[in-house]
């Protein structure tokens, strides 16, 4: 078993590197303390911006950020890749899957939450979630595969995808797949029928983006029907199964077959939160006091969206993690170095936003008025952006976007990898048309060609015997 030893200097262990882990390592670089930042990635995920990796509009590195250049302006921290597994209070240390243990004189868990699935059959296993890289590239592939299926095997059946959840992601999700199947679509797919292509938000509440002034709410709602998107409010999902989702509004139950389901509904701790011997609240988030602090546990501190105050809850976003972890950097910083204690946390509240597509989007921005249409996107813009870590994401991003919604004709997708198409009866391909033949006529003409092949390949190698044979000058 390796150890990662305690140095002379207080050893500040901070497991995670989401927006609060970076905010408390970077607050605490002119602190008198060894940083080690722990992390099962090798890099930090800009998660507001997930769905448009999964939609095809970033590059995934666009949104993601290499941890361990954290050290470029600060050298008290180290990165050390691994996923925490248990917590020993008694000896204060973590311990790693793979047999490491670290030795810490202050903890910050600021591990983040995953999806929650309410214990709703088939959602774990069929639905897809988006809080990691790899999930919006899954989730991107799978849009695609279907399209490149349906491009040559027709559309028999409808295509839908089924997004779970009115809040921001599922919103900007559904608007995101609206417009490549409204736009992009009869450019790129031409073969598809943009009609049989369906994408449903289904919400178990009576409005979308809930937390919303109700004008901008009903504008954002309006807004998903303009652009063709099957809203069914007052919806609960009752089961996800691999064909589709079984929903009920109003006691009567619907099947929906679907392709593809989105899950975009609820977070909860990660299961392995149970084994680190702290507190946990609703939802399992680590409880914790005025400085952050968990509860009975002092030098353990948790921030962010897995940290709870019963007294004064805050909601699981980007900003409440931030400034969460700065606070706690200065907790951190006055106790090492016997200053004075900062005053309990208090959020600061600078305002909420989302997009629904294209110069769309609603806004509650502290000091400016209630914003929708083009003002509120362009904000919603320029904060995402400004928000990246490292510049060269902020300029990639910038390209990319700005190529998506300023010049209209671009139809250019960021694509991966899909599995080769298997046609499900045979196809002949002549000219713009795609046909289906009967197996017999197709055996056939694949046998004729075959035979066609042969000959040229014989007449070609009898050519070459002649030149062989031939007497050279
Ligand atoms: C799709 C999506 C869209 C969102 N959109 C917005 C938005 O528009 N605006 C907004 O303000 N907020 C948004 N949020 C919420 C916001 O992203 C979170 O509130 C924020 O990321 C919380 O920060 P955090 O530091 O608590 O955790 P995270 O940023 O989630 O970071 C947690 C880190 O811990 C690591 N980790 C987890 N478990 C372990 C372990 N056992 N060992 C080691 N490392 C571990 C993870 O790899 C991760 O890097 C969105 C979230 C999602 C999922």
């Amino acid at each position: 078993m390796s150890h990662v030893r305690a140095s002379y200097r207080p050893h500040v262990v901070v497991v995670g590197g989401g927006f609060g882990g970076l905010a408390l390592v970077r607050k605490l670089a002119r602190t008198d303390v060894d940083i080690t930042l722990i992390d099962r990635h090798t890099y930090n995920t800009f998660q507001p911006l997930l769905y448009q990796v999964a939609t095809a509009s970033l590059n995934p590195g666009d949104i993601t950020w290499f941890l361990r250049a954290v050290r470029a302006k600060q050298d008290n921290v180290r990165f050390l890749k691994g996923t925490v597994s248990q917590v020993d209070h008694d000896s204060k240390a973590v311990i790693l899957e793979g047999n490491i243990t670290v030795k810490y004189d202050y903890l910050v868990l600021a591990n983040g939450v995953t999806a929650n699935y309410f214990g709703i059959p088939g959602a774990e296993e069929f639905a897809m979630p988006l809080y990691r890289r790899s999930q919006a590239l899954a989730l991107r592939d799978l849009i695609f595969a279907n399209l490149e299926n349906a491009a040559v095997n027709g559309q028999d059946r409808d295509l839908r995808v089924v997004v779970v959840g009115g809040g921001a992601t599922g919103v900007e999700t559904a608007g995101a797949l609206a417009e490549m199947r409204n736009l992009d679509m009869p450019t790129t797919y031409p073969e598809l029928d943009k009609r049989r292509i369906h994408i449903s938000l289904v919400e178990m509440g009576e409005h979308v983006l809930a937390p919303f002034h109700p004008n901008l709410r009903d504008y954002a709602k309006n807004e998903l029907i303009k652009r063709g998107i099957d809203l069914r409010l007052k919806t609960a999902v009752k089961e996800v199964r691999r064909d589709g989702v079984l929903i009920e509004n109003d006691g009567n139950q619907e099947f929906l077959p679907a392709g593809i389901v989105v899950w975009a509904s609820g977070v909860a701790a990660h299961g392995v939160v149970k084994d680190w011997g702290v507190p946990q609240g609703r939802g399992g988030r680590i409880e914790v006091d005025e400085h952050q602090q968990v509860r009975g546990i002092p030098g353990v501190f948790a921030i962010g969206d897995i940290s709870v105050n019963p007294d004064s809850p805050l909601p699981q976003l980007g900003q409440p993690a931030i400034q969460a972890g700065k606070h706690v950097a200065k907790v951190i910083h006055a106790q090492v170095s016997n200053g004075r204690m900062p005053k309990p946390f208090k959020y600061f509240d600078k305002g909420t936003m989302a997009t629904i597509g294209r110069a769309s989007a609603i806004a509650q921005v502290r000091g400016l008025p209630r914003l929708k249409g083009f003002p509120a996107w362009f904000i919603w813009v320029t904060v995402h952006v400004a928000l990246l870590l490292g510049n060269r994401n902020r300029f990639a991003t910038m390209t990319n976007l700005s190529l998506k919604y300023l010049l209209w004709r671009s139809h250019n997708a960021i694509v991966g990898e899909t599995p080769y198409v298997i046609a499900n009866e045979p196809k002949i391909v002549s000219g713009t048309d795609i046909e289906s033949v009967p197996a017999k006529k197709a055996a056939r003409a694949s046998r004729k060609s075959i035979s066609k092949k042969a000959q040229v390949r014989k007449a070609a190698a009898q050519q070459t015997i002649d030149e062989i044979d031939e007497p050279r000058s």
